[in-house]
């Protein structure tokens, strides 16, 4: 048995940049990914995220504002090309008057547009009610350089990254947390368990009953397949590189199961890939092990109608379906939390990438406290108590 400081569970974005910043920190490391570099299983893969700060929640605002720093520096150290700038807008209803004030609080440029004034701006989208430009902190994250980077960067400070190596057990032991996996068996101090939606595979026994929850535990997280697609432009659409990363949220009364249009549309360009445009959280309820990755025909069908109505560049028909998968929470807050010596990161709910480095950098801090010290870190909005009665 291999006795290591910290082993983390789980090589996408969030174990990754967690393995980072804990190899930065100096910390012994291992970072044990069940899947080969690049994989497609997860949620972490592909070319693009959106990054922006356009939140009302300080506590999101903050992890946002922190991650734009960090994302630079994880450019600076890996040499790779991660955060494009593009400028953002979210429009529709209702009008965000909240984010205002909160970019105005902390200095961050913004101006309300006219729907009409967008469009002209923006001739690939529609527009309906007032238009929130945040023109300096949004754009897009490149997921797999991303991905790449943070372990790369590890890697050359005293990381071990393993790929290929599916962990099967983490339990906890006097001294320490046994991990079994298929690079071996390691006595850890602290363990990050960052495996997506496989989460409720190994928390109950990671956590072993630590401050009441039971061996059986389970978050209530749900596990969908989502599936937005990259529409082809259409002749004499702006060029990739003039779209804003942007959401819509639909007026209310069009807005929900059921209705019109099931959920809010987000979308950005990928260059070479064309605009890929997504309705949140509406995919299908699936095992990540048992996942088909094909787009269901019904709710394409819906994206495409959106398309159509609201990204007049693009040619709906012309389309490549992507799959991937959110592990949502009841409120679609994450959990960043530590119960004794095993620190858990999980429910992003289809929002965490662009905090990737600043999330790394809250598991490292958890990963840092003494396992019978009160939790600090994160914060009552990403504590795992909030879903365990
Ligand atoms: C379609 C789509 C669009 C999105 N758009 C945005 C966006 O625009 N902006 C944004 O901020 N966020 C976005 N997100 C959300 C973001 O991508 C996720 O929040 C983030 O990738 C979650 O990362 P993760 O590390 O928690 O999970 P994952 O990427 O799933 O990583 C978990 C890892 O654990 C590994 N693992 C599982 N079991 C084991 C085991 N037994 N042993 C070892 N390893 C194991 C898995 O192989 C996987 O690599 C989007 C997500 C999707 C699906």
């Amino acid at each position: 048995m291999q006795r290591v400081d910290v082993v983390v569970v789980g090589g996408g974005v969030m174990g990754s940049a967690a393995a980072w910043e804990l190899a930065r920190r100096g910390r012994d490391v291992v970072l044990l990914e069940r899947f080969g570099p690049g994989h497609a299983n997860g949620a972490s893969h592909g070319a693009s995220r959106i990054y922006r700060t356009t939140y009302g929640q300080p506590e999101y605002l903050d992890l946002a504002q922190e991650a734009l720093g960090l994302w630079r520096e994880l450019e600076s150290e890996s040499g790779l090309d991660i955060l494009t700038l593009t400028g953002g807008v979210s429009h529709g209803s209702p009008r965000r008057d909240d984010i205002a004030a909160a970019f105005a609080a902390r200095r961050v440029p913004y101006e309300w547009l006219h729907p009409d004034a967008a469009a002209e701006r923006w001739p690939g989208l529609r527009f309906e009610g007032s238009v929130l430009h945040e023109p300096s902190t949004a754009g897009r994250v490149h997921a797999d350089r991303a991905v790449e980077a943070f372990q790369a960067v590890a890697g050359a400070r005293g990381a071990q990254v393993r790929h290929d190596a599916p962990v099967h057990s983490i339990v906890p032991v006097p001294g320490g947390v046994r991990v079994s996996s298929d690079a071996g068996e390691f006595l850890a101090q602290h363990v990050v368990l960052a495996v997506g939606g496989w989460v409720n595979r190994f928390l109950g026994a990671a956590l072993g009953g630590a401050a009441g929850q039971g061996p059986g535990f389970e978050l209530p997280v749900v596990v969908t397949q989502e599936q937005p697609a990259h529409f082809q432009l259409r002749a004499g659409a702006p060029g990739e590189d003039e779209w804003p990363s942007f959401t819509h949220s639909p007026s209310p009364d069009l807005l929900g199961p059921g209705r019109t249009w099931p959920a809010e549309a987000y979308g950005m360009a990928t260059p070479g890939e064309g605009i890929k445009v997504g309705l949140h959280g509406v995919g299908v309820v699936t095992d990540p092990d048992r996942r088909t990755f094909l787009a269901e025909p019904d709710r394409l069908a819906v994206l495409q109608r959106y398309v159509e109505q609201w990204v007049p560049g693009v040619d709906p028909d012309d389309l490549v379906p992507v799959s991937c998968t959110y592990t949502t929470t009841p409120d679609e807050d994450f959990v960043l939390d530590r119960v004794g010596r095993v620190v858990v990161a999980a429910g992003f709910s289809g929002h965490g990438f662009k905090f990737g480095p600043a999330i790394g950098r809250v598991l490292a801090d958890l990963a840092g406290e003494e396992p019978d010290a009160p939790v600090g870190g994160a914060g009552p909005r990403f504590a795992l108590r909030r879903l365990a009665g």
